[in-house]
């Protein structure tokens, strides 16, 4: 079996999860999450058409982009981000999906104008809903003033309606991996991040 193999069992698996909660599969974008796998892997993915891919270390990908420079795909930063790496983050990656803290979000903000990008750097909020010990993100009580907070900063973009409308249903929801992307779309993700069932197992 190819990524493309793979990439068209998923799309169809995708729209099927979609059809079944009266969803448009055109709502749903699949972020194909390459960590560890090789830029000649990213390569065979864009190939087949896939557009988003997830990184979860910044030292990997500052590696793998070399390999991957002629690509117009968008690169997300999944995972934990240190704040020491936060700089460099906002200066290789088009989106950060995953900022649990206010403090990173200004990092991230003022690295973004320290290095003159034009564009916005999406951001994503991640929050806790479990409370497993292991796991990185905002909690529940602290999210809305931190989020009021965040979305201040001139160079991080949250959502423009989110701007005006804190407090009301989210746009962007991030949620579901190889193994629950069906039931994530089933609870109205807007974007699931595959990497084992498009790329295979990791080393
Ligand atoms: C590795 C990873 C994924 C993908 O996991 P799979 O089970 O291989 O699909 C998704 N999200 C995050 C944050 C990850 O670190």
């Amino acid at each position: 079996m190819t990524i493309k193999d793979h990439l068209l069992r998923i799309q169809e698996r995708i729209g099927a999860a979609a059809a079944r909660s009266g969803r448009r599969p055109e709502e749903i974008t699949l972020i194909g999450v390459s960590k560890t796998h090789p830029a000649i892997a990213i390569q065979e993915a864009y190939q087949a058409g896939v557009r988003h891919f997830g990184e979860n270390r910044v030292q990997e990908w500052e590696v793998k982009r070399v390999g991957t420079n002629n690509l117009a795909a968008t690169w997300h930063l999944i995972g934990h981000l240190q704040s020491n790496k936060a700089a460099k983050a906002a200066r290789l990656f088009h989106s950060v999906d995953s900022v649990d803290d206010l403090a990173l979000a200004q990092k991230l903000d003022r690295a973004r104008g320290e290095a003159s990008l034009a564009q916005k750097l999406r951001i994503l909020i991640e929050v806790r809903i479990a409370k497993e010990e292991t796991k990185s993100g905002l909690e529940i009580d602290p999210l809305p003033a931190v989020a009021e907070k965040i979305v201040a900063l001139p160079r991080l973009e949250l959502r423009d309606d989110l701007k005006t409308k804190l407090g009301l249903p989210l746009p962007v929801l991030s949620m579901g991996m190889s193994h629950d992307f069906e039931v994530a779309i089933a609870e109205g993700a807007t974007e699931v991040r595959v990497g084992t069932a498009l790329f295979g197992g990791r080393m």
